[in-house]
């Protein structure tokens, strides 16, 4: 029996909710990456500025060291940018749903371990694209062109080699903090006790067409979707899964 005055859920308004939020997050850890990549192509530039005044057109021992700081940095910043993205992720996922499922803390959803898992992930993929930076900027420095190269040459071509790195850290950025936002989402419901969920788009033209056609569908959590992925898990996926209530009330 269902209790009648149990509040239904507009599964749209409740999607709103689940993105919002999150979307600030975002933008502010996408912010901080930029600043990252712009502060580190920064010191490359100032370095290709010194090498020049300095005379020295071999292979410079400054590079390396200025590489491992660099990625000292990568580290000790992104651990701050996620750490921040992470908290205020966390309290946007409990707003989002705080009128629909009962309060769920942090610690009852058990996803603490998980988070540790999943910061670690995202730490490396930063990592691995501020080394594949490290790694085209020190091609940019000993190719044999460098060496007539004027300071504002040597610059352009360093500003060149890092266009593509600064892309990558945005959408790594932009990613994560998406798929945390969505694993979170499901620890939150899975521990209140919610079986099902109603799969909603963002309903923008962003969305792919085979995201599209799972839009207002209901999956079980846990099984399989028809594309290998629950909501908001596909690369740059805005989907969200809105609790289903039937059960609780059911329950009830
Ligand atoms: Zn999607």
């Amino acid at each position: 029996m269902k209790r009648p005055n149990r509040k239904r859920i507009n599964p749209a308004a409740v999607a709103t909710r689940m993105l919002v939020r999150a979307e600030v997050a975002e933008r502010r850890y996408v912010r901080g990456v930029q600043n990252l990549f712009d502060h580190i192509q920064g010191e490359y530039l100032a370095l290709a500025d010194m090498r020049m005044d300095s005379g020295i057109h071999k292979k410079t021992p400054w590079l390396a060291a200025l590489e491992i700081r660099i990625l000292a940095l990568v580290r000790s910043a992104g651990e701050k940018l996620f750490d921040r993205m992470a908290i205020e992720v966390v309290a946007a996922s409990a707003w989002a749903i705080k009128d629909t499922l009962p309060a769920i803390t942090l610690a009852d959803t058990g996803f603490s371990a998980q988070m540790a898992v999943f910061r670690e992930a995202n730490l490396s993929l930063l990592d691995e694209a501020f080394r594949e930076y490290a790694g085209a900027v020190r091609v940019v420095f000993e190719s044999p062109s460098a060496i007539g190269a004027t300071v504002s040459q040597l610059q352009e071509l360093l500003k060149q080699a890092g266009v593509g790195t600064r892309a990558r850290a945005e959408l790594i950025a932009r990613d994560q903090t998406l798929k945390f936002n969505g694993q979170l989402a499901k620890a939150r419901q899975v521990a209140a006790g919610v079986l099902k969920y109603t799969w909603v788009t963002s309903r923008d033209e962003r969305v792919r067409a085979t995201h599209k056609a799972l839009d207002r569908r209901v999956f079980h959590w846990g099984e399989p979707t028809p594309i290998g992925y629950e909501p908001g898990q596909d690369y740059q996926c805005r989907c969200v899964a809105v609790p289903v209530l039937d059960h609780l009330d059911n329950k009830a």
